[in-house]
């Protein structure tokens, strides 16, 4: 038999008692909180039992549960943010974003528990429900709007999404659900690490020979590496907005964001800047040749009911979809 080394690593969790009243259950239960902790922060660590990771671990629990029953009891909400042709301001289509009407907690940001439901696999019915959501919003706006009918939606896939083996056919029970033409959804994908050789691979690729569109968002930071460029069929590459906040100010950045428009306007894709929030950086993206864009300057997320008071103003105001909040004639 071959002799192999055999690395272990270790994380510890320690708890010591602190009064009479600590039972054995009780200490064992604090270092297992510990021991979460040091796994949490890293591995191959040790942490020491503080009251507030039981506080911050049943927190955490109490958002676990109720997030696994905010599907049923109607707590989730989609905005969508609106994307324009940076040329001509005429409105592309919609990013779906969802948020969660907690009774206590407010109105939760996704970044807030999309990581947490990635976690607990609770990702697979949030990301059907948001499919199904998206979908039917887009087609009644196709219907109640006909000038929106070219108008794409798009929808969030995280890393967790992306590994389940009923995407597929979830994006097309959407799609049928709402008679929503599977080429007017566009899927944005998070992460685009170690696709190859990999079943998310194969399902992006059935999913693009449906007809839905791929987006690789956050580009440039995340973790889409260059080579999803190449493996996957990429139709629209959407720059991460940390390179837009930084372009007036650092050479570098400017330099990685005109990169990466010309390497996405080379390979025939859709170039899309997110995060867009000054008139100066609109010019300055439309400048380098970025095609698409989003942000704040243009309009924030907006609930359903106000998507459709901007297409009933953007239908009243000519046959081309533009938002009426943005002058070109204020941008140089
Ligand atoms: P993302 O896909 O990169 O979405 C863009 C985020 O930037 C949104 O935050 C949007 O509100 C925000 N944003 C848009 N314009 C601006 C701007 O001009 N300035 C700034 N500072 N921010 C801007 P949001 O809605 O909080 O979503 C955060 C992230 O949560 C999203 O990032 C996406 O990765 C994830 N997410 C949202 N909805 C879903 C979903 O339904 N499924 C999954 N898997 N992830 C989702
Ligand atoms: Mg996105």
């Amino acid at each position: 038999m071959q002799e192999r080394e055999i690395i272990l690593r270790l994380s510890m969790g320690i708890a010591a008692q602190s009064g009479h009243e600590d039972t054995a259950v009780t200490l064992m239960r604090n270092a297992d909180i510990a021991l979460n902790a040091a796994k949490a922060k890293g591995k191959g660590r040790y942490e020491r039992y503080q009251p507030q990771q039981h506080a911050a671990l049943s927190d955490r629990m109490d958002l676990e549960s109720d997030l696994a029953r905010a599907i049923e009891r109607r707590q989730l909400v989609l905005h969508y943010q609106p994307s324009v042709r940076l040329k001509d301001g005429v409105l592309l289509g919609f990013e779906a974003l969802v948020r969660w009407n907690h009774p206590r907690r407010g109105l939760v940001s996704p970044a807030d528990f999309i990581a947490l439901a990635d976690e607990t696999g609770l990702i697979v019915p949030l990301q059907r429900w948001v499919l199904g959501q998206a979908c039917a919003d887009g087609r009644h706006w196709q219907i109640q709007f006909p000038a929106a009918a070219a108008m794409q939606i798009s929808v969030n896939v995280s890393r967790r999404g992306l590994e389940d083996a009923d995407l597929v056919t979830d994006v097309a029970t959407a799609c049928t659900a709402a008679a929503f033409a599977p080429a007017r959804l566009v899927l944005e994908l998070t992460h685009g690490a170690s696709l190859k050789g990999n079943d998310a691979l194969a399902r992006l690729l059935a999913l693009h020979e449906s007809g839905v569109r791929l987006a690789l968002d956050d580009f440039g930071a995340g973790s889409a590496p260059l080579t999803a460029l190449r493996d996957l069929p990429v139709d629209i590459v959407k720059l991460d907005h940390s390179f837009v906040a930084r372009m007036g100010a650092n050479a570098t950045d400017a330099t990685v964001a005109r990169a990466v428009i010309d390497l996405g306007n080379t390979l025939g894709m859709m170039t899309m800047a997110d995060g867009i929030e000054r008139a100066e950086q609109f010019s300055a993206l439309r400048g380098i040749g970025c095609v698409a864009g989003q942000g704040y300057f243009l309009s924030r997320p907006l609930p359903a009911a106000a998507v459709e008071r901007l297409l009933a103003d953007c239908d009243a105001a000519g046959v081309e979809l533009r938002l009426p909040s943005l002058r070109l004639d204020k941008v140089s």
